[in-house]
């Protein structure tokens, strides 16, 4: 199983961790390599679409829509899911998930699980929970396997395993599946991954997956994947367990055809999954003779509730936000210390765990807007960071230096003059540390305090010796 999931209530703040990070240059060269690749993939498909921005717009639009309505839509697809032979559980958080998920394997007689497409079950710990019941997950997608197998933990939400190179996913099948004469090509690498799971696929009887989408209108289940191990795993065994986020419920079939253009060209570069699985309820014939569906809030419903944030559960998880991020590619994803990383873990888990548990994450990010610019549903990202710095600053309290300092800023701001006065007098107060440059020019290499952080990394110009106000002045006489 992958070691131990990423928790921000007990995980390094994300300063000291992106710091230790960044000492890892092998690390850093996977993360840009991979999504060097993946991006210029995505711009490329991207680029074919003359419509991609209507298709933006209409996607902001599904989405929007039922977060206004997710009460109506999820119990729409709860009673067609019912009456298509499924039984719809549901999770009010983490722990009720865990025990409904552990409940059904052991009443189906498990002692093993395949699992597929599961970020929600990382997000809920579901791996350990299972492991301490006594019945052991086998992760079937590549990524999530190597994860598994090497005791990780996954960086990225469509690429687990974006963090690690070939001869690193080599050297652990090698290790892991006893295969010292193992070749490096991906053909290679693909068919001892295939041979380790295709017995797991014959012999496991219990599969659990997680889901892209949940269709309200006809109660179906939609999972896409590049590799046909996630459609294995969900016909194959006499009892599927899908467990998926209050957010993926989508109100018709035809919002998919939307939907199933922007999510596969913005997560992989593809313009469509190679497997596109949807199933509905049971069938007597064929597939698994029991479904379940586990629907977690763990937090949701808080964010429903927030204007501001919930826009945030409109992600679909493609992880485009992260690869144009220029923070998660320098730090890759463990720096984040959440399942969810990149920009919608910034704004994704400091919610679900509400806020204190992930006070640094609002500020991972530099706002540059690049994350806004490749969201297929067109999520403001940068948008919400603030907001959400805004609560963090609320929360640590009025005495808090953050929020003094901006008091004092906005006294200084809404008087010309006390910003006079401020200016005459940060020239003063600057001058003890100004060093004159071979141009004469003046430059801060070191300011105390807080303000520290910011020339730890950069100079800072001096003020110049009269305002842009002043020169006006004098120039109009
Ligand atoms: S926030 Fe947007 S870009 Fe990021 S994962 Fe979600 S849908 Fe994709």
């Amino acid at each position: 199983m992958s070691g131990v999931a990423l928790d921000p209530r007990t995980a390094v703040a994300f300063p000291m961790a992106a710091r230790a990070a960044m000492g890892d240059t092998q690390l850093q060269k996977n993360v840009r390599h991979a999504t060097d690749v993946i991006q210029a993939k995505r711009a490329r498909v991207v680029g074919e679409m003359p419509d991609w921005q209507e298709l933006r717009e209409t996607g902001k639009q599904i989405r929007q829509h039922t977060m206004e309505h997710l009460d109506v839509y999820l119990e729409e697809f709860e009673r067609n899911c019912t009456k298509a032979g499924g039984v719809v559980h549901w999770a009010q958080d983490a722990a009720e998930a865990r025990q409904i998920i552990v409940g059904l394997a052991k009443a189906a007689g498990a002692d093993e699980v395949i699992k597929i497409k599961s970020m929600t079950t990382e997000e809920i710990g579901l791996n350990a929970a299972l492991e301490a019941a006594g019945i052991h997950p086998f992760e079937t997608d590549l990524a999530e396997l190597i994860i598994q197998l090497g005791q990780d933990q996954p960086s990225h939400i469509v690429v687990p395993a974006l963090h690690k190179n070939r001869q690193q996913i080599r050297a652990i099948f090698q290790r892991e599946m006893n295969l010292p004469d193992l070749g490096e090509t991906p053909q290679d690498l693909a068919d001892a991954a295939r041979m380790f799971l295709r017995e797991k696929f014959l012999r496991v009887k219990t599969g659990v997956s997680g889901a892209n989408f949940l269709i309200a209108e006809t109660g179906g289940v939609c999972v896409v994947e590049s590799e046909g191990n996630g459609r294995m795993c969900l016909t194959l065994p006499e009892t599927l367990i899908t467990v998926a986020g209050i957010d993926k419920v989508v109100p018709r079939f035809q919002d998919l055809e939307v939907l199933l253009q922007l999510l596969p060209r913005s997560a992989t570069g593809e313009r469509m999954n190679p497997y596109n699985s949807i199933w509905t309820g049971v069938d007597a014939r064929d597939g698994p003779k029991a479904f379940h569906v586990v629907l977690l809030d763990n937090g949701r419903s808080e964010i429903l509730g927030d204007t501001e944030g919930r826009a945030t559960l409109n992600c679909i998880r493609c992880g485009a936000c992260q690869n144009a991020c220029p923070v998660y590619r320098q730090t890759g994803g463990h720096a984040y210390g959440s399942v969810y990383a990149g920009p919608i873990g910034a704004i994704l888990t400091p919610q679900l765990m509400q806020m204190e548990h992930a006070q640094s994450l609002p500020y991972a990010s530099s706002l540059c807007g690049a994350c806004y610019e490749v969201c297929p549903v067109k999520i403001n990202i940068p948008e919400v960071l603030i907001h959400l710095r805004n609560k963090v600053v609320e929360q640590n309290g009025p005495m808090n230096p953050e929020a003094l300092a901006m008091r004092a800023m906005g006294m200084i701001f809404r008087s010309e003059r006390r910003f006079r006065a401020a200016q005459r007098l940060g020239r003063v107060a600057e001058m003890p540390l100004v060093r004159k440059d071979g141009l004469g020019e003046g430059w801060i290499g070191w300011l105390p305090g807080l303000l520290g952080g910011w020339t730890q990394v950069r100079d800072l110009q001096a003020m110049p010796k009269e305002t842009f106000r002043e020169w006006w002045e004098k120039r109009n006489g």
